[in-house]
């Protein structure tokens, strides 16, 4: 088996890599790129290079090119810190959920936009008390003739005060058991009744918001798939935001910095360079089982949480490296404060092993009675 890259992939993986080493020129942050790095000039130049869409079909508008050409980039692009933070979500689940779930008309009127690099889009999951267990929250959507009306509050909305659109879960049926009574909701967010606070997470930044929905209109046309059968749909969309090369290559820059001051002399040090390493491709092979559609159903589950405690070990790693330095300021430190969130965001680790053991492994959910 031939593990190398054709060379037109080795030619797509420098051409992204020096596009993000263009991007990153003027930006004092490389780490998390995809969640913090927002920029609506650099969405315009990811769709002028067709990698925006890149393996939608042509017949949607998309690109029609293959997973691992879009992995190639996003590897390159994410590794090297360029700031896609406003097209990511869009890209990576929003659009796949319209292909799986969305009418033509829905198809027809958000595809282009996104291809296009001219829409950013958050996700609306998350509430104040609700957060691994989607089923139980309580934003509702109560119908009113051709309109949704919106009330409530969402938290954790990931890049909501500069985006568009939001990709919004509600409670449409309070009536039916708690995964049954959820729809899946576009909602303008320029729409009268919503107010967005932006929360300062620790390393000063502001991309997660509080959006707070009151008595909000969504046109009925903007509700995606089936009315109520929500639950299925999030559990699709939740394969794409976990078993993504995003989830290995947050801090990848970080390390490539670092690693050359790394006191090479030192076995204990030369072990960890090279677990740190081994593992990186470990990770990206889990990855490209992803990518590929070769890995069995829930495996993202094992995919995420293999590849975010790693990007945990890689800061670890760094801290060490660049000693007392990391507890002061710059990278080192604010990736320090910020790597908790890794097994955090797209389900924490605890629940994903939960549904490694309950989904993947057959475990039994309860514990047996003693006999
Ligand atoms: C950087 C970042 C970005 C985010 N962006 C978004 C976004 O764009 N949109 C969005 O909707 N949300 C977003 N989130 C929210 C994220 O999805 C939630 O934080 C996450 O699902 C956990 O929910 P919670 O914070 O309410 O914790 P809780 O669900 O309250 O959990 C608290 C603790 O209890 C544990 N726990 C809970 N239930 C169980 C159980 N059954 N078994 C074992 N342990 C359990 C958890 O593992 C955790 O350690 C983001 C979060 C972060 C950190």
């Amino acid at each position: 088996m031939d593990f190398d890259w054709s060379p037109e992939l080795l030619e797509l993986q420098r051409e992204a890599r020096q596009v993000a080493a263009a991007a990153v020129a003027t930006l004092p942050v490389k780490e998390d790129s995809w969640l913090i790095g927002t920029s609506r000039e650099f969405s315009l130049e990811l769709a002028a290079r067709g990698w925006l869409g890149m393996t939608w079909p042509e017949s949607e508008g998309g690109h029609g090119r293959s997973p691992l050409e879009r992995f190639v980039v996003f590897e390159a692009l994410i590794g090297g810190g360029a700031p896609l933070a406003t097209s990511w979500f869009a890209d990576r689940q929003i659009g796949p959920t319209f292909l799986a779930f969305g009418t033509p008309e829905q198809r027809r009127r958000f595809l282009p936009d996104i291809i296009a690099g001219t829409s950013a889009w958050s996700i609306g999951m998350s509430e104040p008390d609700a957060g691994s267990d989607v089923a139980s929250i309580s934003t509702r959507a109560v119908r009113d003739g051709s309109d949704w009306i919106v009330d409530g509050a969402k938290i954790w909305t990931s890049g909501a005060v500069d985006a568009d659109w939001c990709y919004l879960i509600a409670r449409t049926d309070p009536g039916a058991p708690a995964h049954a009574g959820l729809s899946e909701l576009v909602v303008d967010l320029h729409s009268p009744g919503i107010t967005i606070n932006p929360i300062e997470d620790m390393t000063g930044n502001r991309h997660f918001c509080e959006v707070v929905y009151d008595g909000v209109r969504v046109p009925a046309t903007n509700l995606v798939g089936e009315e109520n059968g929500s639950f299925r749909q999030v559990m699709r969309q939740m394969e794409h935001e976990r078993g993504g090369i995003d989830r290995l290559v947050s801090n990848r820059a970080l390390f490539d910095d670092v690693a050359p001051r790394a006191d090479g002399r030192d076995p204990l040090v030369r072990q960890e360079l090279a677990a740190i390493e081994t593992s990186y491709r470990i990770g990206r092979h889990l990855v490209l089982r992803e990518v590929l559609g070769q890995a069995p159903k829930g495996f993202s589950a094992v995919t995420k949480t293999f590849c975010t405690e790693f990007e945990q070990r890689v800061v670890d790693f760094c801290a060490r490296v660049v000693g007392p330095e990391a507890t002061i300021s710059g990278r080192v430190a604010r990736n320090l404060c910020y790597a908790p969130a890794y097994t955090i965001m797209g389900g924490t680790t605890s629940i994903l092993r939960n549904i490694m053991g309950e989904r993947i492994l057959g475990l039994p959910r309860e514990p047996r009675p003693a006999s």
